[in-house]
């Protein structure tokens, strides 16, 4: 393998530079030309790439977001872009792909995959919702950072004696809200997984206020059963003690720079994932299991959904007591 390419596709997450930046330093490293595709599968559609090389990922390991940038493509669905996408890379002499992305991004990386096209697939998102990888790239950046909003609430929330409820983002995924919730200390988490009824939750609050708490903190991940604005109504309405604030962290979420494990996750992934093209293994995601990077079929990948272990969210039940 003489050419390859790297994509960043979805949403942004912290981290991704730093992948991008090992996939080029380790494709020079073994004599290999590596292209960057901008704007995820939109830009491989368009034909849009350019030649990298060392010095162009220099100074980028410390910043968030993607400096290929990402696109969502819902064209790319239909296989017979996919195909425009083949005859893109032939034209360029790409003759290999490393998908850095989260779980859309891989389905398309397996489409890609499917239609002959040597494809690894990175996982990035701030969700951590691949399946079969312990952590994506972008995960451990978002959680401290929703774990500073917390912080910084909690003390203003605790000079009121207020509620406060704080929405994080993950719409199918609780792995952001349950995470902060037990780092932060929060009194309960609302999550998609669970359907906690609005009585419980206003039951949880009350019972904070009784037993003298100065504040209750609760994390809810925007896609909760129950939406923020409509549990602040009923807790409100239902007068639980304690005056009721509602914050929406929304995009802070995504940048900022990465911390150190997400560098050295995304580094060890980025490498990784080119000595696997290197040596004909196609068709999979670099994943971290346990401490080792392993490589996983794509099929399995985006066939399975990953869940959250059902210890973590009783444990975070217990330590709100
Ligand atoms: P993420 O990768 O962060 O989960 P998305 O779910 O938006 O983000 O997926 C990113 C892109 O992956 C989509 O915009 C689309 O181009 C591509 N994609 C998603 N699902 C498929 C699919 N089933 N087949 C081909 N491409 C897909």
């Amino acid at each position: 393998m003489t050419r390859i390419g790297v994509l960043t596709s979805g949403g942004d997450s912290p981290g991704m530079n730093a992948c991008i930046r090992a996939v080029v330093r380790r494709g020079t490293s073994l004599g290999v030309e590596v292209w960057g595709i901008k704007r995820g599968f939109k830009g491989l559609i368009n034909g849009e790439m350019e030649k990298l090389d060392n010095r162009k990922v220099g100074g980028i390991i410390q910043k968030g977001g993607t400096f290929l940038q990402t696109a969502r493509c819902p064209e790319f669905r239909d296989p017979r872009m996919v195909r425009e996408g083949v005859r893109r890379l032939n034209e360029a002499g790409i003759e290999g792909l490393v998908i850095i992305g989260g779980d859309g991004s891989m389905r398309g990386a397996f489409a890609l995959h499917e239609m002959g096209i040597p494809v690894v697939g990175v996982p990035a998102s701030i969700d951590n919702d691949v399946w079969g990888t312990d952590m994506c790239i972008g995960v451990d950046t978002a959680l401290n950072t929703v774990l500073l909003a917390i912080d910084r609430i909690k003390d203003t929330a605790t000079s009121h004696g207020r509620a406060f409820l704080i929405e994080v983002m993950g719409r199918e995924s609780g792995y952001l809200a349950l995470m902060g919730g037990l780092a932060g200390g929060a009194e309960a988490v609302l999550i998609p997984e669970k359907d906690t009824p609005l009585e419980e939750i206003a039951r949880v609050v009350e019972e904070a206020y009784i037993k003298g708490k100065p504040h209750a903190i609760i994390i809810i991940a925007e896609g909760a059963k129950h939406k923020t604005q409509e549990v602040a109504s009923f807790l409100t309405q239902d007068e639980v003690g304690f005056e009721v604030r509602t914050i929406i962290l929304g995009h802070i979420q995504r940048g900022g720079s990465p911390t150190a494990f997400d560098r050295i996750l995304a580094s060890r992934f980025g490498v990784a994932a080119v000595d696997a093209l290197v040596q004909g293994k196609t068709g999979v995601m670099v994943a971290l299991v346990g401490n080792k990077v392993e490589l996983i079929p794509l099929k399995e990948v985006i066939s399975k959904t990953k869940g959250l272990e059902p210890e973590m969210i009783e444990m975070a039940e217990v330590l709100a007591q």
